[in-house]
């Protein structure tokens, strides 16, 4: 067949991933967006120009080789796409679903400046979906070098550092505090946007195959600390996160019914908290629910009070309200616009420009109500963002029985106990070298939220992989440390 001409390919329109009926699944968790099948994923394939300077790479904080990976799957050779986008990404059914793709290889994508960008991110997902269904390229290991690597937490940096470790023939162990891995792949991005069983198959897939150890419910700085695993380890990566929550500094906050977004999702989550009594973790199903905040993880606290409470519904009963309360208005909410689109649907009612000061609790502990105030928008503050303003005599009461704080995080400092010299910020996040990773103690690395505080799992994964390749050639000639100086 005769090479499509490239007017011809814009003027195919993107392709629309279908999804479960708004109606429907705002009472159930079962995953939203359906994925494409192969005739829409080749459609879509066809709209890439295979630009022979690919901008869309320099997009993508791990390197995809995009126009490979396009053109191996609309010519029909799956094998071929599953490669060219396993050498650089272990992740790809993870990455597709929850990578903000519209600020990142899609925002270069050359055909976005004439309409919508190819849905790599789509296609990216149709392909690591096809691998995990057929199973046609695991991971290759080189033959051990008896070289030893602790890995602390598994989140996307831990494992994508583990696995181009295991792949070099190092011997890795990865340590997690909780009885998952995954980090808050499992614990925080609910079933309904990344299934758990897409997370399990594909870092048994990754890790597995290359026979890397994984330790749950093992606490670095408890259960054992830094330093003991140094005497253990040839070196150490820390992927540790940033877990820790942030709390408004308003009355009330200690009430019954008042979560961080955290604690919420990882009840929900990770502990299947939707499913009890079937599952041994009571949540709270709030009938009038606030959420503070509007980044990702509000609204994914939104939409799971939401389910929460349609599931728990009796036949005639309302099921309630769930609020999104934001100091600022719909243009600065930091959530991706389709996470936005999505809780829209499903109902969610957003209260922009309003801010909670004070919850109240009834005589026995529990939260029953929240008094707000209405703001206005003033200059730009230090993160470019119009600096909101309390307007004078617009408080009013909002009856809520729940109330989930989502105003982001900062990295947990239980892992930094007896780990003398290595040095943190101000907030609390490890100080480390760009792009290797070194932080200022010898043979121990760090990456991701850990040390940019909270961020995107492709930025982790990419962390993880530029301090892999680093602790690599390290081991490979440990004068290498010294030589470079950290
Ligand atoms: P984490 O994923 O936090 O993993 C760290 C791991 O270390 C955890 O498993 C933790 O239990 C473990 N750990 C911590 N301390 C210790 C210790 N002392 N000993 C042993 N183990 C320890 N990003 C996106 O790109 N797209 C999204 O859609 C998106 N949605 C999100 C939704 C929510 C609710 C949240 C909270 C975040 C979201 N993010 C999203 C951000 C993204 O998930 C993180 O940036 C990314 O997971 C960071 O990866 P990490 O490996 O650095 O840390
Ligand atoms: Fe785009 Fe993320 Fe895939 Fe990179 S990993 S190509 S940024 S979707
Ligand atoms: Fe294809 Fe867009 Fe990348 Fe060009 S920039 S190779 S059109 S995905």
């Amino acid at each position: 067949m005769a090479e499509m001409k490239a007017r011809e390919r814009m003027r195919i329109p993107r392709q629309e991933m279908p999804t479960q009926d708004p109606a429907a699944r705002g009472g159930n968790f079962d995953e939203v967006a359906l994925g494409f099948t192969l005739e829409l994923a080749r459609l879509e394939a066809e709209r890439c120009l295979q630009c022979p300077h690919p901008e869309c790479i320099e997009g993508c904080p791990v390197g995809v080789r995009i126009p490979h990976f396009i053109r191996a799957l609309r010519e029909g050779d799956m094998v071929g796409a599953v490669q060219a986008m396993k050498a650089k990404n272990n992740l790809p059914a993870i990455c597709g679903r929850v990578c903000p793709q519209e600020s990142q290889c899609e925002a270069n994508c050359v055909v976005g400046r004439r309409g919508a960008p190819v849905a790599i991110g789509r296609l990216e997902r149709f392909v690591g979906d096809y691998e995990l269904a057929h199973h046609t390229s695991p991971p290759e290991r080189a033959p051990r070098t008896g070289k030893r690597v602790a890995i602390v937490g598994s989140g996307p940096a831990g494992l994508t550092c583990a696995v181009d470790l295991a792949r070099n023939g190092h011997d890795v162990v990865i340590y997690e505090s909780l009885h998952h891995p995954g980090g808050v792949l499992v614990y925080g991005i609910p079933e309904f946007r990344l299934p758990k069983a897409v997370i399990a198959a594909e870092i048994d897939t990754a890790v597995q195959h290359l026979g890397i150890e994984i330790r749950t419910d093992h606490i670095i700085g408890r259960t054992i600390t830094l330093n003991e695993l140094l005497a253990e380890y040839d070196a150490i990566f820390l992927g540790t996160g940033a877990g820790l929550p942030s709390f408004m500094r308003i009355p009330g906050i200690n009430y019954n019914g008042v979560f961080s977004a955290n604690e919420f999702l990882t009840r929900v989550n990770l502990m299947k908290g939707y499913l009890f009594p079937e599952y041994d973790t009571p949540v709270k199903v709030g009938k009038n629910v606030a959420v503070i905040g509007a980044g990702n993880v509000a609204m994914d606290s939104a939409r799971s009070a939401l389910r929460l409470q349609r599931l728990n519904c009796r036949p005639g009963e309302e099921p309630g309200e769930v609020h999104i309360v934001y100091r600022r208005s719909a243009e600065e909410a930091p959530a991706r616009a389709e996470e936005v689109e999505h809780a829209h649907e499903e109902g969610v009612i957003f209260d922009f420009l309003t801010n909670p000061i004070e919850i109240f609790g009834d005589a026995r502990g529990n939260v029953c109500g929240m008094r707000c105030v209405r703001m206005e928008l003033g200059e730009p503050d230090d993160s470019g963002r119009r600096r909101p303003a309390p307007i004078a005599g617009s408080e009013f009461e909002m009856a809520v029985d729940e109330v989930i704080m989502a105003l982001g995080t900062s990295p947990n400092p239980l892992v930094f106990e007896d780990a003398d010299g290595l040095e943190r910020s101000k907030h609390g996040t490890v100080i480390a070298t760009e792009p290797t990773g070194r932080t200022t103690k010898a043979r121990v690395w760090a990456g991701g939220d850990v040390v940019t505080g909270a961020a995107t799992v492709i930025s982790a994964m990419g962390a993880g992989k530029q301090a892999a390749a680093d602790i690599h050639a390290y081991l490979s000639d440990p004068s290498a440390w010294e030589a470079t100086g950290s």
